[in-house]
């Protein structure tokens, strides 16, 4: 896909970190799988990726995590 930000390059499959921040509390997941723009760098995510870190983020909420740096797949 064309990258929505700078408009200038097609977007190749990548892994990239995602940052999520629920309730008051922060998660890092590396190697998410998503597709960056070569020339601005941006990355796009599967709304079916975002959901598994969402849910996996909530899940660590509910245990108490308040701070917590994961792989992806996360699993709680
Ligand atoms: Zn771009």
């Amino acid at each position: 896909m064309k990258c929505i930000v700078c408009k200038h390059a097609e977007t190749n499959p990548g892994t990239t970190t995602v940052t999520l921040e629920r309730r008051g509390a922060t998660f890092v997941f590396k190697d998410v799988p998503a597709q960056i723009c070569p020339n601005c760098g941006e990355d796009y995510l599967d709304d079916a990726v975002t959901g598994s870190l969402v849910k996996s983020a909530d899940a660590m909420v509910a245990a108490g995590t308040q701070v917590d740096i994961r792989r992806y797949p996360a699993t709680v």
